[in-house]
């Protein structure tokens, strides 16, 4: 069985958004064999670095934290969409063809998964396309950028998203996975009461496994 593992790796070196340093990962040595006997990590960490997922509280005030997020909402089938020509912003009109309808949760597959550096002109969902996507009745949106949407005044796209309850998806790897129907396993760790989680995402291909329940 084939799995892609669309996740990015954290490493001190990983790509952050607008190569913030403060946004860095930060590993420190909590203990050392030679002087505790055992050893052990201590990693500084934004939630948002590589592969992770946003709440509604990363854009407003009273918005929804991880608690009580029910993770099955993540274990189900995605479609991926090859938007790799795109060269700005992902609208309306780039996803007017493709099959979507209620209930879909979508990946959208970019130029920025060829990217191991940060680029500030990183591919992104435009407003006029979330506006799609939510009338569309998506109920999931992923994409292979560290922000779903870049320079748009008052963060329309996050918005759109977040008002109609689509769970968000940022930094994705989709390199190795062409466009097509997909199962996705996709966790987060267990913090409560925070505004983004890092997320493992696997995909395996549907119908060279048929014991894909989802609908
Ligand atoms: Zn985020």
């Amino acid at each position: 069985m084939t799995y892609y593992d669309v996740s990015m790796a954290i490493k001190p070196d990983i790509q952050v958004y607008k190569n913030k340093p403060e946004k860095r990962p930060v590993f420190i040595e909590a203990a050392t064999h030679d002087v505790a006997g055992v050893y052990e990590t201590l990693i500084h960490l934004n939630l948002h670095t590589g592969t992770h997922m946003d709440f509604s509280l990363h854009m407003k005030k009273d918005g929804k934290t991880s608690t009580n997020f029910d993770f099955t909402r993540l274990i189900r089938d995605v479609k991926v969409f090859d938007l790799t020509h795109v060269k700005d912003g992902i609208t309306k009109d780039d996803l007017i063809d493709f099959d979507i309808n209620p209930g879909d949760f979508v990946l959208l597959k970019t130029r920025n998964s060829y990217e191991d550096t940060f680029n500030f002109e990183f591919i992104f969902l435009a407003e006029s396309g979330s506006t799609f996507l939510k009338d569309k009745k998506v109920v999931g949106v992923g994409i292979d950028a560290l922000g779903v949407e870049r320079n748009q005044k008052g963060y329309p796209t996050h918005n759109t998203l977040f008002d109609h309850d689509i769970i968000i998806i940022e930094g994705l790897r989709l390199k190795d996975v062409k466009e097509g129907n997909y199962h996705m396993i996709a966790l987060p760790i267990k913090i409560e009461a925070v505004e983004a989680l890092p997320l493992r995402v696997v995909l395996y291909d549907v119908r060279k496994n048929p014991i894909s329940n989802n609908q």
